[in-house]
């Protein structure tokens, strides 16, 4: 495969942009190896500056769940585009975007739009501690809520990947005041709240994480932490940046029947233009300004080029029957994943949830905890993920984030994924 087009991109990149990216696991640090530059993407694939082909399990990261350039997102982006591109002053576009999201999130009876998830997490604990007048914040080892200094404590994604779990940079005084678990153990959670509950401002979860792999919720678990966060006074956060509208159309709440007071979104509802959105109750969100003291604000935010797209996509994702097929792509894929490494005498695994998956190279039947995930053997992740690469098929250049299916991976393109593997687990298992 000829690379040679990316490789004297990368080359320039490195000298103006730290480690050549604006966004590290784009890197391929943890894998080794260069990135490919991407010239264009359509459906399930994405083209690279060298002409090569790739089908697409990254899918931006979340937002192409109805697969690349789809035509409807980009006639409603030409259509706004024709009115201008930023006001700073209100648009019904807004309105309409809130009126659907509060529909599809019931326990979202209001929103505000942000310009990235990490904007959307950020805001979401500022409003648990200004709500309920505590310092404290919980969140879970392995979890990703975007790069906000109270989040880079025992964080996932590429802070995972890369071995900072707990940035540099982050005041100690700031860090001490979060609290961290075990995603899944139902007794650290009663434990901490039994100790350190009148200080919980509040808890904020993946509600199935995909910053650690793919870990999906024990039966039960997030109902615990719903009763153990009402019992403390403390307000439960699902950040369903990545889960929202993908693991089922209401999101990971929807899917678990578990309401939590405030949630917080990104990715899929700005259709691929950068977008955030955190919710909740009423009388919580009266609390942000300008109808409240708690401070928060966005030049940008509510863009209408930005909505446009978001509003095309959650109308393509409200499709009747949207997630179940996409459900079943899921499966197609990781259960014939699961047949190739068997035939292979490859130790691997899956999990899938809705439109995300893991991948596991591991002997245990089935992971659900972070300890877990990080025993995997991720040099077998690495030359699985190169050995894919160079069969025209681009898995997340970590072993530590979820796959991400979309509705344009359709049979074909799975079968042609699986046939690929094939090869690639016999070249994991011989080096
Ligand atoms: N929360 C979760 C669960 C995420 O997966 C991410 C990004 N991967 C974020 C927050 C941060 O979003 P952004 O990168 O848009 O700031």
């Amino acid at each position: 495969m000829d690379t040679s087009r990316s490789h004297a991109l990368f080359e320039r990149a490195r000298s103006l942009l730290p480690g050549g990216v604006n966004s590290p696991v784009r890197a391929f640090k943890s894998v080794g190896g260069e990135p490919f530059f991407v010239q264009r993407a359509d459906g399930p694939h994405l083209f690279d500056v060298d002409g090569n082909r790739y089908i697409d399990y990254v899918g931006s990261w979340g937002p192409m769940i109805v697969g690349h350039n789809h035509a409807a997102v980009r006639q409603a982006v030409k259509r706004a585009i024709g009115d201008g591109l930023s006001f700073g002053a209100p648009t019904e576009a807004e309105i309409t975007m809130a009126e659907r999201l509060t529909a599809l999130v019931p326990s979202m009876e209001m929103v505000r739009m942000v310009n990235s998830g990490t904007e959307a997490t950020l805001s979401a604990i500022r409003l648990a501690r200004g709500a309920t007048g505590r310092t404290c914040i919980v969140k879970f080892e392995g979890c990703y809520h975007g790069h906000g200094d109270s989040f880079l404590v025992k964080a996932g994604s590429g802070a995972l990947t890369l071995g900072v779990p707990t940035s540099p940079g982050v005041p100690k005084a700031l860090a001490d005041l979060t609290l961290t678990l075990p995603y899944n153990d139902f007794d650290a959670a009663s434990a901490l709240f039994a100790q350190a509950g009148a200080d919980i401002a509040g808890l904020i979860i993946e509600p199935v994480v995909g910053n650690a792999n793919c870990l999906p919720p024990r039966e039960g678990y997030l109902q615990h932490l719903r009763e153990l966060c009402t019992q403390h006074g403390a307000l439960l956060i699902f950040d369903e940046v990545m889960t929202g509208f993908r693991v089922a159309l209401g999101g990971a709440q929807a899917r678990y029947g578990v309401t939590p007071d405030i949630s917080t979104f990104g990715k899929i509802i700005g259709g691929g233009m950068p977008v955030g959105a955190y919710g909740g109750r009423r009388e919580l969100m009266e609390q942000i300004a300008p109808a409240g003291p708690i401070y928060q604000a966005g030049t940008l935010s509510g863009n209408p080029v930005a909505m446009a797209a978001g509003l095309a996509m959650l109308d393509l994702v409200s499709a009747p029957g949207f997630h179940d097929a996409l459900e079943a792509n899921s499966n197609l894929l990781c259960d014939g994943l699961e047949a190739a490494a068997r035939d292979a005498g490859v130790p691997f695994t899956t999990t899938r949830v809705g439109g995300m998956f893991g991948l596991f190279f591991t002997d245990q039947p089935y992971v659900d905890t972070y300890a877990q995930a990080v025993a995997c053997d991720t040099a077998a992740f690495n030359r699985f993920f190169h050995a894919m690469l160079a069969r025209g098929v681009f898995l997340a250049p970590s072993a530590f984030e979820a796959g991400f299916m979309s509705s344009a991976h359709d049979a074909p393109v799975i079968e042609e994924t699986i046939a690929a593997a094939r090869e690639a687990f016999a070249e994991v298992r011989t080096a």
